[in-house]
């Protein structure tokens, strides 16, 4: 029986004339015993995390503690765009494979920097304003002979990697919603695994599985329940319960944007599930509920997307407290018995141990200052919340510590296994949540209950002073067992790069100061380090070649914390964006051309007639629809139009052609008609006309 089945599909096949699909076992494929097998394999860099564990930590000790001092330049190349990078690279065969800002993919060979073939996706410029946090893109995946990603527009597309040449491209996302991809795929036996976000603008999450070989559509898992009656996955309508009132009509949020892991032994994926939309709970799910799975690590079937089991972060989320951070999975001696767990160290502050096979929790505590709960209860697996930060049940605005940043956001960890400690980018940032009065969901622009207006910096130099002051980033080595901090390296700014660990007993980090730098594991000490002329916030990878072993990182300031929030996109002083892929290797002798000078046009505004009540109708629109990419209170960075400097403040025709006529929906500038009129659109002018006022009262040049 099996025989002739065998024959019947084989003589198809030759009748209709359709290829016999990849050769898995072709030299140089990525298959699926490859992929479970990436942590002895010391040359590539297979996947996003490395291993299907995601620990970041590569077994290659020819670059190590005693020679990194040496570590220089072999190569680098130059991005042909602007904006923020946050990719990892995919190293196979010495060739390395990226992507960039606008969902751009270029390879090089690994030893010379040569550029093999680039492919451009032609993301429509008017996309960016989908997106939450800058127009970037977090990697690809590797399946047989092709590569996979996402476009910042919702498509999932298989390359040939040997050629750039598309192989096939599938939209994931309903046509006209504000859904948009920057993370990276994985890959679990032929199935290409993807999500999305979008839950600043209204969206329901969901992720998706897409046969490697021709994209067909495998199974799709939802995070967030439809309305009741519509629900015919067991997990979904056992989270009916947890929401109240018309979420779906909101979208509810729950986007998995980032974080993936897979387990081939226990056969579970594991995903990261991000925040609430609208953030505020209180129109979201008015009278609360945990809001299942919101905040949560869910796990999964791969094969067909079936609930497994899940834990919830943050129950009833209200602050964008995502908990779509790297889960890295690992076995560690707790209490003197081996543990199978998961680690998060989530937006909400605190670093979780979960037994992966259960989701029971093992241990939690803060990595970075709390203030909206005080620990987490080991009984009931919930935290212990201080009332006051339920800005959505008081109505009244609370300074949260840790903010929407997260006490770590999207930037990969790194597990050591040797040392036994996880190496976390963190930063130390409040916020000031300010629930928004009478909220409306609008169709264009950020949709999250909050009044981004009321929470401005004020032009005031003592609450600036004091603002920056409090706000920091760090690299922590952190124990997962003693739930406890060992070495801390500070840095003046948050929004520092992700981290690589190697098995030469260092941890690599490039930073929000522009320079590239080498730790010692265990003592935290600095071993080398690298101006790189741009701030970095992407991981770096380290591969070999002829048993050369090389480190690369792709450099480029951006991201959200680089555009929105204002004059705390700096603290560390003016960050440039000056994207490259950087490749360095034991007496590397390359060096990079002279920076350029940065060029910023002067504080020059026009005369400040604005009524108040312009400018204060001004001012409550910017918050809602234009700080989010030009700054909190218009405090603009060097990134994206800073609108105190724009010659458009003394045009008020130019500024409404733009504002109202999207005269520059190609740069990412759509028009915001749907939203607001011709005379707000002035308003706004006007408000902005005051605040370079101000800010060149208190010494902005
Ligand atoms: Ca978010």
């Amino acid at each position: 029986m099996r025989t002739s089945l065998l024959l019947i599909s084989a003589t198809l096949a030759l009748l209709t004339g359709c290829d016999q699909g990849m050769d898995l076992d072709a030299p140089g494929a990525v298959n699926a015993e490859k992929l479970e097998q990436a942590a002895s394999n010391d040359q590539d860099w297979l996947s996003y995390g490395r291993t299907y564990d995601e620990q970041r930590h590569s077994p290659l000790a020819k670059i190590n503690q005693s020679n990194v001092k040496d570590l220089g330049l072999a190569w680098f190349a130059d991005m042909d765009t602007a904006r923020g990078q946050e990719a990892t690279p995919i190293v196979i065969d010495g060739k390395i494979y990226i992507t960039t800002a606008w969902s751009k993919v270029k390879a090089y060979d690994g030893v010379t920097g040569k550029l093999l073939w680039e492919y451009d996706p032609k993301v429509p410029g008017e996309t960016a304003a989908d997106a939450c946090c800058d127009v970037v893109n977090r990697g690809l995946a590797a399946w047989g002979d092709r590569l996979y990603f996402g476009t910042l527009d919702g498509r999932l597309v298989a390359l040939d990697r040997a050629t750039g040449k598309v192989i096939w491209s599938k939209l994931t996302i309903p046509v006209g919603e504000p859904y948009t991809i920057t993370g990276a795929p994985r890959i679990i036996d032929g199935k290409v695994i993807i999500g999305n976000g979008g839950a600043e603008m209204g969206v329901r999450g969901y992720i998706t599985a897409y046969d490697a070989e021709d994209g067909e559509e495998l199974w799709r898992f939802y995070t967030v329940p439809d309305q009741p009656g519509k629900n015919t996955a067991k997990h979904l309508k056992a989270a009916e319960a947890s929401w109240k009132g018309e979420w779906w009509k909101l979208g509810g949020g729950g986007t998995v944007w980032d974080a993936m892991a897979y387990d081939p032994e226990l056969d579970l994926l594991y995903i990261g599930v991000g925040n609430g939309s609208p953030w505020n709970q209180s129109y979201r799910s008015p009278g609360g509920g945990d809001n299942l799975y919101l905040s949560s690590i869910v796990a999964l079937r791969p094969s067909t997307g079936e609930y497994v089991w899940h834990y919830q972060t943050t129950p009833g989320e209200t602050w964008d407290f995502t908990a779509t951070q790297h889960i890295i999975l690992a076995d560690l001696a707790i209490d003197g018995k081996q543990r199978k767990v998961l680690m998060q160290a989530p937006k909400n502050g605190f670093f979780y141990v979960l037994d992966r096979a259960t989701g029971e929790l093992l241990s939690a505590n803060n990595y970075v200052a709390t203030n909206w709960a005080t620990g987490i209860d080991m009984k009931t697996g919930r935290p212990i919340e201080n009332p006051d930060a339920r800005i959505d049940q008081t109505g009244k605005p609370f300074v949260v510590t840790p903010g929407p940043g997260g006490g770590h956001n999207w930037q990969p960890m790194a597990y050591n296994p040797d040392a036994g400690l996880v190496y976390i980018p963190v930063q130390e940032a409040s916020f000031p949540y300010f629930p928004e009065a009478d909220w409306k969901s609008a169709t264009i622009g950020f949709n999250t209950g909050m009044d981004f207006a009321a929470g401005a910096m004020p032009a005031d130099a003592n609450i600036r002073k004091a603002s920056l002051a409090s706000t920091k980033g760090a690299l922590i080595a952190w124990d997962p067992v003693a739930q406890k901090e060992r070495w801390r390296v500070k840095f003046r700014g948050p929004w520092n790069g992700g981290i690589l660990s190697t098995a030469g007993g260092l941890v690599f980090q490039g930073n929000s100061a522009s320079r590239f730098a080498a730790y010692n594991v265990v003592s935290g000490e600095m071993l080398w380090d690298t101006p790189t002329q741009t701030g970095i916030m992407a991981a770096p990878v380290t591969y070999s070649v002829n048993g050369e072993q090389y480190v690369a990182v792709l450099a480029g300031w951006g991201g959200s914390w680089a555009i929105s929030p204002g004059i705390f996109s700096e603290v560390g002083g003016p960050v440039r964006n000056i994207s490259r892929l950087l490749v360095y290797k034991l007496g590397g002798k390359a060096k990079l051309p002279p920076e350029p000078p940065l060029a910023l046009l002067p504080i020059d505004p026009p005369v400040d007639n604005g009524t108040p009540r312009q400018l204060a109708e001004g001012g409550r629109l910017f918050g809602r629809f234009c700080g989010v990419c030009h700054g909190d209170a218009a405090y603009g960075s060097n990134l994206v139009p800073d609108l105190r400097r724009s010659g458009l403040l003394h045009d008020p025709d130019s500024w409404k052609a733009v504002v109202i006529g999207g005269m520059l929906k190609d740069k990412g500038m759509v028009s915001f008609k749907e939203a607001i009129s011709e005379e707000q659109a002035d308003a706004i002018r006007h408000y902005i006309i005051r605040r370079a006022h101000e800010d060149k009262a208190l010494g902005d040049k």
